[in-house]
């Protein structure tokens, strides 16, 4: 077709949507520039300046329209009010089953989440560490595997694989008793169809650099594609000065590895849980008042000898958020070329009015305090961790750019506006929603319209990938 006829063929053809006028990022080209983009058969068609038709449309001048984001690294599983507080937050696609546990069987997720939909497209793990060892009788972490255990965990690893999983997910601090032999039948499995294996390491604090370095031989012995999970979370209580090295001598020598990191520098959890065991004080290098309670009727105090005491005797179930990370470590591991964006969110927290903030927080965060307010890295960089980089380190060809042909996966927001409203609880709302963020298209359908939730909208579809297998 010349030239001529194309651009005839644009003007006369009338689009699904119509966003005009935004600054739009493509973090594939690095191209940043105001123009139009349309949307038809949930597909990005064009990216013009020339006035188009469409049946919808939305000015999205002073705004950045950019590939919506993804996040490799989530505890969603198939949860739908997860789900919408993740598109609130920008998430189109969300990558669940990680840390070990996490929905199965994978054919009964991909299948519900196509024939019901979901608010974002949502992708699954298997998970070894809670759930394949659970499957072959494995209940105590402390127990280590038989061979023929461990034969039948890699069975049902390659099940879950064909049936759609994209990985195989570890955590191997929940399982300590996991061998060499038991990581290495999985990641080679994981290595012959070429799927990622996310690694929660066998230890934060004091052991993360130790355990980080495990991670790496995993990829080295194996040749999995490894994905350090969460590397804040594990590695950002004062050692990242020791890890980030490892990652990077890593990279130096080719080693297929990712790395996803969080926003936050506290975790919550029960205070009767292994974290708050003897000696977590000495772990953690805090004191008592480090830590904030944040479920129960001592909500919103910080704890102090007696009251720790107290609470855990009555009333172990009660959340504690324990401010152990350091905060500039969280800055220092995201500012790293190699680190993508993740939020580690809704861990069991699958209704309204629960959980961390990194839930409703994480993205909004990222553009709104670490760019904006603080400049740690630039907008296009931003942009590249949290869409680009997992959807190139996940295989998905589609997601991740904004152009001809792309996925219509979109999110609009202000720059200068967007912000994270989420708070731990006991200082404030932990699924806050945020502010900024003006359009959300998931396969080019709305689900967020002017900043409000579409609550029936279901254009999520699950993410699948075939096996594909080297053959001469
Ligand atoms: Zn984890």
């Amino acid at each position: 077709m010349k030239k001529e006829e194309n651009i005839s063929v644009l003007l006369n053809t009338e689009y699904d949507f119509v966003i005009e006028n935004g600054t739009v990022i493509d973090p594939k080209s690095e191209m940043r520039t105001i123009a139009n983009v349309a949307i038809k058969d949930g597909k990005v068609d064009v990216i013009t300046r020339a006035d188009l038709k469409g049946k919808e449309k939305a000015d999205a001048s002073g705004k950045i329209v950019c590939p919506g984001f993804i996040d490799p690294h989530c505890h969603v599983d198939g949860y739908l009010y997860n789900g919408q507080c993740y598109a609130k937050m920008g998430v189109t696609t969300a990558i669940t089953g990680n840390c070990g546990f996490g929905p199965y069987p994978i054919k009964d997720f991909v299948q519900r989440i196509n024939q019901e939909g979901f608010p974002i497209n949502h992708g699954t793990l298997v998970g070894h560490s809670f759930d394949m060892r659970t499957m072959v009788g494995l209940e105590d972490p402390f127990k280590e595997a038989t061979s023929k255990e461990i034969q039948e965990m890699v069975r049902i690893a390659e099940e879950a694989l064909e049936q759609g999983a994209l990985g195989i997910s570890l955590g191997l601090e929940y399982a300590p008793a996991t061998t060499k032999e038991e990581i290495h039948a999985l990641a080679r499995l994981a290595a012959k169809y070429d799927k990622v294996m996310p690694v929660h390491s066998r230890s934060d604090s004091w052991g993360s650099v130790k355990a980080l370095r495990e991670i790496v031989k995993i990829q080295e012995d194996t040749g999995v594609r490894v994905l350090v999970s969460h590397l804040t979370y594990q590695n950002g209580m004062g050692m990242m000065k020791e890890s980030l090295p490892i990652i990077e001598k890593a990279y130096r020598e080719g080693y297929k590895i990712g790395v996803d990191s969080g926003a936050y520098h506290a975790f919550a959890t029960y205070i009767g849980s292994e974290v708050f065991c003897e000696g977590w004080l000495e772990k953690y290098d805090c004191i008592y008042e480090d830590v904030l309670v944040s479920s129960g009727p001592h909500i919103g105090k910080r704890l102090n000898e007696a009251l720790y005491k107290e609470i855990l005797e009555t009333d172990p179930k009660t959340l504690c958020t324990a401010f152990v990370g350091k905060e500039y470590e969280v800055i220092e591991a995201m500012q790293q070329p190699y680190v993508m964006v993740s939020t580690d969110g809704a861990v069991g927290s699958h209704e309204p009015g629960t959980g961390h903030p990194q839930d409703a927080g994480t993205y909004p965060k990222v553009f709104g305090r670490f760019v904006r307010e603080m400049n740690a890295f630039s907008m296009m960089e931003a942009v590249t961790k949290c869409t680009l980089m997992p959807a190139e380190f996940f295989g998905l060809d589609n997601k991740g750019w904004i152009g001809t042909g792309a996925d219509a996966d979109i999110v609009v927001f202000n720059p200068k506006t967007i912000i994270d409203k989420a708070e731990y609880s006991g200082l404030g709302i932990p699924d806050a929603p945020p502010e900024g963020i003006d359009w959300v298209f998931v396969n080019g359908e709305p689900i967020i319209r002017n900043g409000e939730l579409i609550e029936d909208a279901r254009p999520g579809k699950a993410i699948c990938q075939k096996n594909k297998i080297w053959t001469l």
